[in-house]
């Protein structure tokens, strides 16, 4: 099947994107998407400002849901068969299912071959891989999954990278009901942190933030308690913290602000026996300072998770499914743009109108 697909290019900092038309053939071994939405990601803008490097020209978008536009063998993650139609989500990721990351270390979003959508330079046979663009090819290795009729595009398209980021973090380093957390950031991975923990059975979930409009979307999404470090000082906070929870500190912290601040201050509010998360840092060079005699006394684990394990993108997608008539998903997502103005939705998105800006060709 051969077909007229439109694409915009990053061509690298300051420079506008091009949009621009390329022929497509695709064949029964691969899935051709019609992109339905594609939502601008904090990774996006990182490479946008160049706050981390890219290779160029790229189609970036990992955030997407799309349609299936050609008759596929490929089957879902599930095993089920896949038909034209069918509203999907998949991956960020593609693994290749052999190499030692995938087999033996648990860690198929590190597999040595591994293929990212949206950050790959547009070349060869990565044609046609990032969310801005009216389609995208999904290779071997990606896990499908069919979209609940229910869940609406706007619901589901941050759900490939925000939410099972978040997810597979949470699962990573282990939840406890009845358990207290403090988020540091309430950008997207922060509000859906706030409310998988809640339903998790988390008592307290604390959302620290120096955006007070953010503050307020965490209190809809399940935060129990909110500070902001303009009012209170991490001295305060840690008080707060502390009368919250019998004077132990916080069980869980989670940081998503990418702020090199957040895991010095986390380190701070830990009780001890404390689990902190990180999954903000997505670019190089986030130096940060410690009183590593904390991490000690506190008996603290720190851990890292860096994209996710494809198995939470089902269980993100089933907590979606699950509780989007308590949250809601779909306001999240701020004006959508057709791709012809990407250049407009950026600048948004920059300036940080929404949570989300999307995009739709
Ligand atoms: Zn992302
Ligand atoms: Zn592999």
């Amino acid at each position: 099947m051969q077909i007229s697909a439109k694409i915009s290019h990053f061509h690298g900092v300051g420079i506008p994107f091009e949009v621009c038309e390329m022929p497509i053939t695709a064949t029964p071994n691969d899935v051709l998407v019609r992109v339905s939405l594609a939502t601008i990601c904090g990774s996006d803008l990182h490479t946008v400002s160049g706050r981390r490097g890219a290779e160029t020209p790229c189609v970036l978008g990992h955030e997407i849901v799309g349609t299936i536009a050609a008759p596929t063998r490929r089957r879902s993650a599930t095993g089920e068969t896949l038909h034209e139609g069918d509203r999907i989500t998949w991956s960020m990721t593609a693994c290749c299912g052999t190499c030692d990351y995938c087999v033996n270390r648990n860690l198929p979003q590190k597999c040595e071959t591994m293929f990212k959508y949206g950050h790959a330079r547009n070349a060869g046979d990565s044609i046609l891989s990032g969310g801005f663009a009216s389609h995208i090819l999904l290779r071997p290795g990606t896990a499908i999954y069919r979209l609940p009729d229910a869940v609406t595009d706007k619901e589901a398209v941050p759900i490939n990278c925000a939410l099972t980021t978040v997810v597979n973090g949470l699962e990573t380093i282990g939840l406890q009901a009845g358990e207290t957390a403090v988020i540091h950031g309430a950008g997207m991975l922060g509000i859906y942190a706030a409310c998988y923990l809640r339903e998790k059975g988390y008592r307290c979930v604390a959302v620290v933030d120096t955006n007070a409009g953010r503050l307020e979307i965490a209190k809809r999404f399940g935060a129990t308690h909110t500070f902001n470090p303009n009012d209170k000082s991490v001295a305060e906070i840690d008080t707060a913290l502390k009368e919250l929870t019998n004077g132990r500190g916080a069980d869980l912290g989670v940081e998503v602000s990418g702020a090199t601040i957040g895991i010095p201050n986390l380190i701070t509010w830990l009780g001890i026996g404390g689990r902190c998360l990180t999954l903000g840092y997505v670019y190089p060079n986030a130096d940060i300072s410690v009183d590593a005699h904390q991490i000690v006394t506190k008996c603290i684990v720190l851990r890292g998770v860096h994209n996710y394990h494809h198995t939470s993108l089902g269980h993100a997608l089933g907590f979606v499914a699950e509780t989007r008539t308590r949250y809601p998903f779909g306001e999240l997502i701020g004006k959508t743009y057709p791709l012809s103005d990407i250049n407009t939705a950026f600048v948004d998105a920059m300036n940080q109108e929404a949570l989300r800006i999307a995009i739709s060709s």
